[in-house]
């Protein structure tokens, strides 16, 4: 993987490949803004979406990366419970945003490659 970090080396694949955003989005069944979301590492894409999205551009991600996107049991204190908060319409209480904030924190750290 480039020092980019996955996130970049698949938004450069893409502008080399001469591949639209919208038109990789459509193809991931995605909204663009989603996608725009994951190339600039703002958001974390599920584990399935990260491999349907590097296969569509012929890249191979990291083990690693894809560990850490792997969903977990959804439970108060987790990322997957302030999903399933978001999910629900419910208000996120704090063990769940906090988890969140510190599990985007890693998700960054390994995109950006340092
Ligand atoms: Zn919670």
């Amino acid at each position: 993987m480039s020092e980019f970090g996955f996130a970049e080396t698949l938004r450069l694949e893409r502008v080399r490949l001469r591949i639209a955003q919208g038109t990789l989005a459509v193809r991931l069944g995605v909204a663009q803004q989603t996608l725009c979301a994951w190339e600039a590492g703002r958001r974390a894409p599920a584990e399935h979406n990260a491999a349907s999205w590097a296969a569509a551009l012929g890249v191979e991600i990291p083990a690693a990366v894809l560990v850490a996107l792997r969903p977990k049991v959804a439970a108060c204190g987790t990322p997957s419970g302030y999903q399933r908060h978001r999910r629900r319409n419910e208000k996120y209480c704090a063990a769940c945003r906090a988890a969140n904030t510190a599990s985007m924190r890693r998700y960054r750290a390994v995109v950006s490659g340092v």
